[in-house]
């Protein structure tokens, strides 16, 4: 199967249409599919009335035997368009085999992603429609480091369907334990791109000579351009080519109504408070900001106002980035204030140098029309600028330490300097140190990931260069769900970077707002005057010089894509009478505020992650209790920051996730406020008296002698 090119059986989604009518049919069930009625009733139990696109095209066509290259992102129901051909032809298989078979036992199915999040997303998702097959089917997920001791003995059971990332799966099947020769069937790429961008080909080419010659294989990638080149031939043989329309892949474009404002940095703070606290926007939100600094910076200024929130970046452990991001789509926690600061580096060096080399470009990609396909490359080159590509990308250090005392302070510190460290190779080396033993599986398999160089004296960052080690990323693949609005409270320096953030709401048919604030040179002149307030002009490495540029480009991207950003004006006069209380709350964010907090939260979620980890997994219900919303205040909350006055009430638009080209005027009018009934006040005191998380129960962390319990529990706040 290796280096044979793919013969395109290409086919966009009016294509598909037109080979199987029945995928544009709003009737179409599963059923219609051809699916095992195990199948069936797991996807029923998940509510899955009918298919997507992709999901349509992908699998009557898997289930004939093809080869998949599906271009497909999150929210699109990619998971689902290989994991259910998959698991039928496993069911199949053990079907035709008499109940004593030995050939019942055997690794049949193998999907390999980028990042140990991905890697447990799709588990998850494996074991939900696999609720009807019994014990027919199991799926395993390696992907975690956990210690081979722990992994052998289970991959000794050969799992039917085995879930890693292509370095630790090469780690256990080079030491024989695992067969993947004698009964395997299926190999899923998932994330294809984001596996190259990792420079895991070598050992995905590796692997490929511990598979049988003839399999089955589905290449799943956000873009089908250069970089996922090697692996098309490497795994492919005569690929179905499925390239949906971002726009029927998701309906992101059409529902999302895009806001800018212009305003200087102070005003930022000014108007998101403002926002939050009336609740001009409603429902869940994710707030970025550019580094993490900045998202410990705006935490604690929201917290002035005793609006609880949850931070996401790069530097918090697996463990709790993983509940984060679970809590948050249970909606858990209302404001998640996330960077995706590491993961936009590279980015922006590509698409600087992408606008240089455009000519270079060209050409190249006339060389790569060998299939006759230009115009569909070239879409696919604009596309890839012109976008949503999924979820916000980010690095992430292994974060499996040993327990922390206070004496780890100076590592913890050591630890966020080398997250402070731009685009460096060797981020995550402070925490290596601390690490000792984590770091054995990956170096085995790839000698180059074994460079841990000092922290402290962190090498250039070379233009391109890619990082390795990075199986652990709240990167693209995870899917956040019901987003109501993304604000962009730093602007992106990059357009992929926008469109990445923004297409983290408006998914799944749902209603979206993005709403972003562009600080314009002038503005920023203005900023740097009021600096005093802002500890140096409430800058950062994280804010642009200007966004200007950035946002012209995004502009001119959106514009491109029949897309539209709205100008969101807001009457800042009107808002007068908050600007003290702003003024006051950022005065008590200091910059040695910042710190504290941000080694607090880290000291907190590393205990969390470690400490209490043995615990969940005896009592998952517990988890309900550990908050990652608590309050980081080093400095004292004043409580009338808490309330606004009725005389304070602005006449401002709200930022409604009302659908795109809908009358604005309707959302002016004056806040009203409900008034405080018996009822909740009495809510609010019970509360207060320490209720915690769902009320009466007892809150199980309290057990736990760590750092944790110092930090008040696991106290529940409302944010009115
Ligand atoms: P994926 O692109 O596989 O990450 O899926 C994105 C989201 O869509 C996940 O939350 C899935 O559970 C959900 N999903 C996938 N397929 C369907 C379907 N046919 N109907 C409803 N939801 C779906």
């Amino acid at each position: 199967m290796a280096d044979k090119d793919p013969v395109s059986v290409q086919m966009t989604e009016s294509e598909a249409a037109e080979t199987r009518p029945d995928t544009v049919d709003p009737n179409l069930t599963f059923a219609d599919l051809g699916l095992d009625d195990r199948l069936l009733r797991g996807l029923a139990k998940l509510n899955f009335t009918k298919p997507t696109p992709i999901q349509a095209a992908s699998i009557p066509m898997a289930l004939a035997g093809k080869d998949i290259l599906a271009k497909a992102r999150t929210g699109s129901g990619k998971t689902a368009a290989f994991m259910l051909p998959l698991v039928h032809k496993i069911l199949a298989v053990k079907d035709s085999l008499p109940a004593n078979s030995p050939e019942l036992t055997g690794t049949r199915g193998l999907v390999l992603v980028p990042t140990v999040e991905l890697a447990g997303q799709v588990t998850a998702f494996t074991q939900n429609i696999l609720l009807f097959c019994g014990r027919s089917v199991n799926v395993l997920n390696i992907a975690g480091k956990q210690n081979d001791k722990v992994q052998q003995p289970l991959l000794a059971t050969q799992p039917d369907i085995i879930v890693s990332t292509p370095s630790r799966i090469l780690a256990q099947v080079k030491m024989n334990a695992v067969d993947l020769k004698t009964h395997f069937q299926t190999l899923v790429i998932d994330e294809a791109d984001l596996v190259c961008n990792y420079d895991y080909e070598e050992d995905v080419k590796e692997l490929l000579t511990f598979l049988p010659r003839i399999f089955q294989s589905f290449l799943m990638s956000a873009t089908l351009g250069n970089d996922v080149d090697q692996l098309k031939q490497l795994v492919l043989r005569s690929p179905a080519i499925l390239k949906m329309e971002d726009k029927t892949m998701d309906s992101t474009w059409d529902n999302l109504k895009q806001l800018y404002t212009v305003c200087n940095e102070n005003d930022k703070y000014l108007i998101l408070y403002v926002l939050l606290k009336l609740k001009l926007i409603k429902g869940k939100v994710i707030i970025f900001v550019n580094d993490i600094d900045r998202c410990y910076r705006l935490k604690l200024f929201l917290e002035q106002f005793t609006i609880p929130s949850v931070v996401l970046n790069s530097e918090l452990p697996l463990n709790s980035r993983v509940h984060i991001v679970e809590e948050f789509n249970k909606g858990i926690y209302d404001y998640m204030i996330a960077t995706d600061e590491s993961g936009l580096k590279g980015e922006k060096e590509d698409e600087e140098s992408s606008t240089q080399s455009e000519s270079q470009e060209a050409t190249k990609e006339d060389e790569e029309e060998a299939d006759g396909s230009d115009d569909e490359d070239k879409e696919e080159e604009e596309e890839e600028d012109n976008v949503p590509e999924g979820d916000i990308e980010m690095e992430f250090e292994g974060s499996e330490g040993e327990d922390l005392d206070n004496g780890d302070e100076d590592e913890l510190e050591a630890m966020m300097k080398a997250s402070d460290s731009e685009g460096e190779d060797d981020e995550n080396a402070a925490l290596a140190e601390m690490q000792g033993d984590v770091k054995s599986d990956t170096t085995e398999t790839n000698p180059k990931k074994r460079k841990e160089p000092e922290p402290t004296t962190p090498s250039k960052p070379k233009k391109g260069s890619k990082k390795k080690d990075q199986e652990y990323g709240v990167s693209r693949g995870i899917d956040f769900v019901n987003v109501a609005a993304v604000v962009n409270f730093d602007f992106p320096p990059t357009a992929k970077a926008y469109t990445h953030r923004v297409g983290r709401t408006a998914r799944g048919g749902q209603m979206g707002t993005s709403l972003s604030f562009v600080v314009t040179a002038e503005e920023k002149a203005k900023t740097i005057k009021n600096s005093q307030i802002f500890g140096g002009g409430g800058s950062g490495s994280g804010v642009n010089d200007n966004d200007e540029a950035a946002f012209d480009r995004v502009m001119k991207q959106q514009t491109a894509a029949g897309c539209q950003i709205s100008p969101y004006t807001i009457p800042m006069q009107q808002l007068q009478g908050f600007r003290y209380r702003m003024e006051d709350a950022m005065r008590a964010v200091t910059k040695g505020a910042i710190r504290e907090a941000r080694l607090k939260e880290l000291k907190a979620e590393m205990l969390n992650s470690e400490k209490l980890k043995a615990h969940f997994e005896d009592r998952p219900k517990d988890l309900e209790f550990l908050r990652h919303d608590k309050t980081l205040h080093p400095t004292k909350v004043q409580p009338h920051m808490k309330h606004v006055p009725e005389y304070m009430m602005p006449k401002v638009q709200a930022v409604s996730t009302q659908k795109v080209g809908e009358n604005a005027e309707a959302f002016l009018g004056p806040i009203t406020y409900k008034k405080k009934t018996a009822n909740s006040v009495r809510k609010a005191r019970q509360s207060k008296k320490g209720g915690g998380a769902g009320g009466k129960k007892n809150d199980p962390l309290k057990k736990f002698s760590s750092g944790s319990k110092k930090s008040g529990g696991a106290k529940r706040q409302r944010n009115v």
